[in-house]
């Protein structure tokens, strides 16, 4: 993110949680200017997620990925297993005029 007045990168200072009851899933998020020291708070939706949910979806993943196995293995078949491989985005390169 990045400073209105002078485009500086801005430092995350705080993340606040919101009120739960009136702004699930929201956080009151601080930054500061790096170069003219401004400060702006932003309220930024960051998703209901918990550890929690984090924690049962990563065991839910983790059985669902057990269970695939014992098929494919019950079947004997060897399927690799498709690994989205994302390149790196590369700057952009500046038109010559
Ligand atoms: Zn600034």
């Amino acid at each position: 993110m990045r400073c209105l007045l002078c485009n500086a990168e801005m430092l995350l200072m705080e993340e606040v949680p919101a009120d739960p009851t009136t702004l699930p899933g929201f956080e009151h998020h601080t930054f500061l200017c790096s170069a003219c020291n401004r400060i702006e708070r932003r309220l930024l939706f960051i998703g209901t997620k918990t550890k929690w949910t984090r924690a049962v979806e990563k065991l839910v993943r983790k059985q669902k990925a057990l269970k695939e196995e014992q098929t494919l293995a019950s079947k004997s078949s060897d399927q690799a297993s498709a690994v989205e491989n994302k390149p790196p985005e590369s700057p952009p390169t500046p038109k010559a005029e």
